[in-house]
């Protein structure tokens, strides 16, 4: 599974349908609807990113 965002690999799976991509620090979650993306902030608090924000 590559990173959706980077298209890189350095991505762990933390979870069912849910990984952490090292490159970018940034969380998604394989969803039906798509590809979730969180942002971690500086209080350790996951961000949703917009979508249209993603440079793909
Ligand atoms: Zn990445």
């Amino acid at each position: 599974m590559q990173c959706p965002v980077c298209g890189g690999k350095a991505v762990g799976k933390i979870g069912s349908h849910h990984y952490y991509c090292r490159d970018c620090c940034i969380e998604y979650r394989i969803e039906r609807e798509g590809v979730q993306v969180f942002e971690i902030d500086e209080e350790g608090m996951l961000a949703r990113l917009d979508p249209a924000q993603i440079r793909l």
